[in-house]
This record gives structure tokens, sequence and C-alpha cells, in this order.
């Protein structure tokens, strides 16, 4: 039978913990030299439910950054505060099958394929600079912390370290400057994608931003309104479609919930009107995915149903 009370969700996170904590496989990311300082050991679990109630296992009030899941949650921002078609004229809503970092744009618009791929995401930090000027950065400070329940800070090491090594962005950057996708300097979109990439978080933070995306954007431990009804469920769809990059395909016939992964180790799942659901591990495959954290939510997706297809 499947778990219902409260010590038997803790007892299943825990198990997965350690059918998972001896994989050793995959790589930290060290692309942006600061995450490659990561503990490769860290494993942390949590599980968020709409009732208010927080479940963890292990490392779960490590500290990592935020890094791509981010992009859900500027993309849900950018809905409420520029609209939805002026968010669609300049990004689409298609799962590309390309790399987070891909410098590569829908032919038929010139326009990124998807928000959850990085030049999507730039896209989207770029018409937040130019609706909320300079208060861009402090606006989405302030809603993903109304979604955690506390307040969230900025991991300054690796903001620098991301701005100082990130010619690739750049070279996003300036690509869509050309396109006509950006309409504010290359520099400003950038400076507001490195900073929500460098929100610090912990496995429990994220459970928790998870479980107000499932309780329509409220945050169901405090009550704070974090996001726009009609924005949370177009970007649940946009992260069962494209939250994996080139895995999304995979992922959402596998595991069947809306997620996003980061390259600092992240994984945040979200089942929707139940629960938000975080796996830290910072070792990554080859798509930039968190080994154990793939790992963890196959257990997770069996042992409680989570498909959002499943007949049983
Ligand atoms: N800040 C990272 C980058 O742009 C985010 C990538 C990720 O998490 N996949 O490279």
């Amino acid at each position: 039978s499947r778990p219902d009370q409260p010590h038997e969700f803790e007892t299943l996170l825990e198990s997965v913990r350690l059918m998972h904590c001896d994989n050793h496989a995959g790589e930290v990311a060290s692309y942006i030299p600061e995450l490659s300082k990561a503990s490769p050991e860290h494993f942390g679990l949590a599980m968020a439910t709409i009732g208010g109630k927080l479940y963890t296992a292990g490392d779960a009030e490590a500290p990592f950054t935020i890094q791509s899941i981010s992009k859900a949650f500027t993309f849900c921002l950018a809905l409420e505060v520029a609209g939805h078609s002026a968010v669609l004229a300049r990004v689409g809503v298609e799962p590309s099958g390309d790399a987070f970092n891909a410098i590569f744009f829908n032919p038929a618009t010139n326009r990124p394929y998807n928000p959850m791929v990085n030049a999507g995401a730039i896209t989207i930090a770029g018409l937040l600079c130019e609706e909320l000027g300079s208060g861009a950065f402090d606006f989405v400070m302030d809603r993903l912390s109304a979604a955690a329940g506390r307040r969230l800070t900025l991991d300054d090491a690796v903001y620098r370290s991301e701005s100082e090594t990130g010619h690739r962005n750049r070279a996003i950057a300036y690509l869509l400057l050309a396109n006509g996708a950006l309409t504010v300097s290359p520099d400003e979109a950038l400076d507001l994608y490195y900073r929500q990439c460098s929100i610090s978080v912990t496995a429990s933070d994220l459970a928790r931003m998870g479980a107000t995306l499932a309780n329509m954007g409220e945050n169901p431990a405090t009550g704070a309104e974090a996001f726009e009804l009609r924005a949370v469920r177009n970007t649940q769809a946009v992260m069962f479609t494209c939250g994996m990059y080139d895995y999304a395909g995979h992922w959402a016939y596998d595991i069947g919930v809306p997620a996003k992964s980061g390259v600092a180790g992240g994984i945040l799942g979200v089942v929707n009107r139940q629960l938000g659901i975080a796996t830290y591990s910072p070792r990554l495959d080859v798509k930039g995915n968190s080994v154990r954290g793939i790992a963890s939510f196959e257990t997770l997706a069996d042992e409680l149903g989570l498909h959002a297809f499943d007949c049983t």
C-alpha cells in the first residue's frame, strides 16, 4: 500500500536516499568554476504538501544555487508582468530537444524554442528588465522568497563566477539582440539572468516553492500569494514538456510530473494540487541533470503513483 501517514513519508524519503546514496556516477559541473566546489556527496530530499507540511531526508538544508530551476519561476513572473501574448511573441513553448546552452533558435520565428533553455531564459530576463527596470531582480527575489516562505539570498561568489566566465551566454544574448528578441542591452538581461541563477536555496526551499506552484500560486504554509493562477498553469505545462532539456521526453514518459533541473544539482518536481518535491545531489549526467535526482524521482514516482497518466 502507498504511504499516507506523515512518518511514512519521512521513512520513504530516507529509504530512497539509502537506495541511491551509493550511486557515484556523474560529474559535478565545473564550467562555472565556483560550482566545482560543491560537495559531491551531498544528497538531500524534501517533499512539501499543499497542506503546509514538509518532509525531508539527508542534506535537505544544504545550500546550493537554484540555477536553471529559476527559469520556471521567471517565466511564470513574466507571464504576469508582461502578459501572455507579449511573452509568447518573444519565446516559444515547443520542446527543442537541444542542450540547455544550445545556440539555436526556431528558424520559423527566430525566437528561442522555449523559456527553459538558456536562450529562452535570457529572453525572459530581458523582458522582465524591460518591464521592471532596475527593480527586476528585487521583484524576482521577493516572489521566489514568498514562494519559499523565507527570505532567500544571493550567492555572490557564484554570481561573480558566472558573470566572469559566461561567454557562451553572452554570445546567445547578442544573437537575441540581433534577432529583436531582446530590447534591453545584453548586459542588462545577462546580469538579471546570472543573478536569478545564483539565488541560494536548499532542497527544503525548493520543495516549498514547488508546493506553492502545486497550490495555484499561494504558499500553503504562509498564505502568501507568490504567483498568478493562470501563469502557474502555463508554467507547469512548459516544465512538463521542456523542463529537463533534451531529457524532457524521457522524463515525461517515466516520471510524468512537471519538473525543472539546474546544473548545481537540484531538481524540482510538482504534483499539481498535491506536492512539491525536490532533490539535491550535485553529480550530473551528460545532459546536465542530477544522476541521483533522476533515480530518486523514478523511485518516488513508482512508490507514490505520481505519474500524471497512472491508472492504478
Ligand atoms: N547559469 C547556468 C548557465 O547559464 C544555468 C544552466 C543550468 O542550470 N542548466 O549556464
